[in-house]
């Protein structure tokens, strides 16, 4: 562990360090490992606690917007290369946090609709995915994980079948989207982030809102609130936390809830999580989350044959969500080795979706881009073990 640091830039490094223990972030670490994160990593500081630790290296204001504009806006991640930074501003910082990106890239797949898929593996030897899509409306979108491995269980889902592991701090879902900038040409950004890799965005919410904070700002990746969708399998708590948070902060994150069934005895069959919750509790959430913010909901249907495709799941689905503002996404099911899920024929998708619709419902097919590369996610993670 590195403990050279200057007596004001240690007490600096306490005070945030006792502040994000306050907030919860610690709370799978241990205190040795996160202090050493803390104090080496400048992905895992927010604008305000890198200020103060920057000021308490002698560094003055206008150094950390310098800096922010290379790892941000210029893509680069090595302070050696940024070259309008004096050479020993250079050798202090390259000295206090060594390299800015943590993960080693293993693999990188691209498919044919432009798509790429990288696995990421962390210091500790875990492993993610993440996932840049572009279409011909110029949308650069990055697909990010939020937790290695995942305990939701979805039945027909990869992520979670070796179970959950670790929550992603917040600087690793920084670095996925960094990363997946940076595979953009020239000064191309990314345009949109939809949190719908691998893992459970509410039982990891204080992290993820954070790296939101920061790639959403104008001096970070700039990318507009209104384009961030975050995905949950739909917990009320967390739904309401994020509720409590947008208007707390203003940011109004687009939130897309996985419903996959119109009843709680399917769902629970689908999704083992419901049977701590409910339907109705799930919806009683979304329905203050659109109140409170004015965005409207979506929900995601995957569309699994026989189980979830049937007349009877139309009209229930219809009555459920009739009187409310909210649109379906139907995900036909991208199918998983070693599970006995089958996706429904093209035909059976185009009527679930014509039959929702006559019912009033405005409903999408979302098929899951990129899939060729990897199939769904949290395939990759574990194929290449
Ligand atoms: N935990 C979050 C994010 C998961 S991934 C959630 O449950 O929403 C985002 C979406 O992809 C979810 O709706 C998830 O159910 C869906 N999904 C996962 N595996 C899939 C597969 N094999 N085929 C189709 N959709 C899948």
């Amino acid at each position: 562990m590195k403990l050279d640091f200057a007596p004001p830039a240690y007490f600096a490094v306490k005070s945030i360090f006792y502040r994000k223990v306050r907030r919860g972030y610690a709370r799978n670490a241990t205190f040795f490992v996160f202090l050493e994160v803390l104090m080496n990593n400048f992905l895992e500081l927010s604008v305000a606690e890198l200020a103060e630790l920057l000021e308490s290296l002698e560094l003055p204001g206008y150094r950390h917007a310098q800096i922010r504009r290379w790892v941000f806006a210029r893509k680069t991640a090595d302070f050696e290369q940024m070259t309008d930074l004096s050479k020993s501003v250079r050798t202090l910082l390259s000295e206090h946090f060594g390299t800015i990106l943590r993960s080693k890239e293993v693999s990188r797949q691209q498919s044919d609709d432009h798509s790429q898929k990288l696995l990421l593996e962390w210091e500790d030897g875990e492993r993610v995915e993440c996932v840049l899509l572009q279409n011909d409306r110029h949308h650069r979108t990055a697909c990010v994980s939020v937790q290695v491995g995942c305990a939701m269980r979805c039945s027909f889902c990869a992520s979670g079948m070796d179970g959950f592991v670790r929550n992603l701090t917040r600087g690793e879902i920084v670095e996925q989207l960094l990363r997946l900038n940076a595979l953009l040409p020239g000064n191309e950004r990314l345009t949109h982030i939809v949190v719908m890799g691998i893992g459970e965005p509410m039982l990891n919410l204080d992290a993820l809102l954070s790296a939101l904070d920061e790639v959403t700002s104008a001096d970070g990746l700039d990318i507009s609130v209104r384009r961030v969708t975050i995905s949950t399998v739909g917990i009320p708590a967390g739904i309401r936390k994020l509720t409590e948070s947008v208007m707390h902060t203003g940011k109004q994150y687009k939130l897309a809830v996985s419903l996959h069934a119109p009843n709680d005895e399917l769902r629970s069959q689908i999704i083992p999580h419901n049977r701590g919750t409910s339907i109705a509790e799930i919806l009683t959430a979304t329905d203050e989350y659109f109140q409170k913010t004015g965005r409207r909901v979506t929900f995601e249907y995957t569309l699994i044959e026989s189980l979830n495709d049937q007349p009877e799941h139309i009209v229930q689905l219809a009555e459920l969500l009739r009187s409310r503002t909210a649109i379906v996404n139907v995900i036909p099911l991208n199918p998983v080795p070693g599970l006995k899920f089958r996706s429904p024929s093209g035909r059976a998708v185009q009527r679930f979706v014509e039959q929702l619709a006559r019912r009033g419902i405005q409903v999408k097919v979302r098929f899951r881009k990129g899939d060729k590369i990897a199939a769904a996610c949290g395939q990759l993670r574990r194929t290449a073990q």
